[in-house]
């Protein structure tokens, strides 16, 4: 049978089964946007042949990473508002009130937000953000997969309240923006050969009102799709709750119903043991994002506890302010160290499982496992291959212990992914991204985020202990 492309040679992680799936010598083909077949290089040179056979000695080949929390508009304040308490208030606010009325510095920096992510073998993007309709066109042009989610909240155009009193909702502001994320799935969901899902993505239960709440539980339900939402997400949504309702986070979801396998609940970041494996029980899948909530908030989430009801635990970089890299590989290595950490344990979190939760696992959690996160017969190509010969990967040992994982895990940096294939189409090849042209990318980012960091130093005068105020008196500026 002839192939449009078939990878032979390769030390090849299908992540079939319940470990890794390797195969030593590991051939994979492509027609098309399918994956055709899968096995050892002898045997798949028998039957197959390919207008364009890569030889893979040396190196890698696996499913493409899957980013499943992701706000690629942020990107442009990457590395603004760290190391202070109320990240989002102090932090991010001043920024974003300019960044997001400027939508094309937002559109420019989730470019850029991409193609960081590509670069490191990221093939598929849970993008949660605003304006959705239009990001998701760099997805389209950049050639990425793609499952969005328009961010809805009832918050009010301008908000006053302190850190720690109850914000006030605004339904109208709310509604309008639930709008824009049915839009976005009447227009895009399934378009581009499949390459883009679409989700409703509530910001967080305290920032919509209840009724908006069950209004999107009902059209999730009606469109077949996934609930992306931020659960349990510091201490700040807790006190709201309390206050508002006068109870947590979950059990106020598993009131209104919300706990089941449509909701995709990220961070858990206060959420109790209890709480989280109940609401793993109930069958929602959870997104942990180490990196992003070390950095903002010092906690290790409790996704120990979840997988002791679930494996349906996914991986997400969150955003460039607070994380500060949008890179799977960083995202993996933080998951396990901070896991053995909080456990006292260096057997948690070992690093094929920590692997499975950034492709078949996260692919299950954002229910597309029939489509990608492993490499299958019949699934989707989106793939990615490594160069192991690279001094930080090397040596490559297979006997009698196999350090490939291991090496993966916790030595690669990202930028030794060499090619990303997604849907069939090589989208990098030889470090570089053939859709877009990197540097141009990168050059109107830059441009992008100076006309933003000149609008919002006016916004942080009079606000105490932000990060500006914090250099100030350090003598920085
Ligand atoms: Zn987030």
């Amino acid at each position: 049978m002839h192939l449009d492309l078939l990878f032979v040679h390769a030390y090849l992680i299908t992540m079939q089964g319940e470990g890794v799936g390797f195969i030593e010598d590991g051939a994979v083909g492509i027609l098309a946007n399918k994956i055709i077949c899968v096995g050892r290089t002898e045997d798949i040179l028998k039957e197959y042949e390919a207008d364009r056979c890569i030889d893979a000695s040396g190196k890698v080949v696996m499913p493409g990473l899957i980013d499943a929390h992701i706000h690629t508009g942020d990107c442009l304040i990457r590395g603004v508002s760290q190391d202070i308490n109320n990240w989002m208030q102090h932090g991010i606010w001043p920024y974003s009130n300019v960044l997001r009325k400027d939508t094309d510095a937002v559109l420019k920096g989730s470019m850029l937000n991409i193609l960081e992510g590509i670069k490191a073998g990221t093939t598929t993007f849970c993008d949660f953000d605003s304006p959705m309709t239009e990001i998701i066109q760099n997805h389209v042009k950049i050639g990425s997969r793609v499952k969005a989610a328009e961010m809805i909240n009832d918050m009010p155009k301008v908000n006053k309240s302190k850190v720690g009193e109850l914000y006030p909702l605004d339904e109208e502001e709310g509604k309008k923006k639930l709008q824009r994320n049915i839009d976005l799935i009447e227009k895009w969901h399934g378009k581009e050969n499949g390459r883009i899902t679409c989700m409703f993505g509530p910001q967080g239960a305290d920032m919509c009102t209840k009724e908006h709440l069950l209004e999107i539980k009902s059209l999730a339900e009606k469109y077949d799709t996934s609930i992306h939402m931020h659960v349990a997400q510091g201490d700040r949504e807790i006190n709201q709750m309390v206050q508002r309702y006068g109870k947590r986070t979950i059990p106020f979801l598993d009131e209104i119903g919300y706990l089941n396998d449509r909701l995709i609940a990220v961070h858990l970041t206060e959420a109790t043991e209890e709480e989280t494996e109940y609401l793993a029980s109930k069958g929602a899948g959870m997104v942990l994002c180490s990196g992003s909530i070390g950095i903002i908030d010092g906690i290790v989430p409790p996704a120990a506890a979840f997988l002791r009801k679930s494996n349906r635990l996914a991986l997400g970089t969150d955003q460039a302010p607070g994380n500060n890299c949008n890179n799977m590989f960083n995202e993996m290595k933080f998951t396990a160290i901070l896991n053995k950490c909080k456990a006292k344990d260096p057997s948690v979190f070992p690093a094929w499982k920590v692997l499975r939760m950034a492709t078949i696992e996260a692919a299950r959690t954002i229910r597309l496992d029939h489509e990608i996160g492993s490499l299958e017969e019949g699934k989707k190509a989106d793939l990615i291959m490594i160069d192991m010969s690279k001094p930080n990967l090397s040596p490559v040992i297979l006997k009698p212990i196999r350090n490939i994982i291991p090496n993966l895990v916790y030595s690669a940096k990202g930028n030794e992914v060499e090619m990303v294939v997604i849907d069939g189409k090589i989208i990098m090849e030889n470090y570089h991204v053939n859709t877009v042209d990197e540097k141009k990318v990168v050059s109107e980012a830059q441009e992008a985020a100076e006309r933003i960091a000149e609008k919002a130093k006016d916004l942080f005068r009079g606000m105490e202990n932000t990060p500006l105020m914090q250099m100030m008196h350090r003598g920085e500026l």
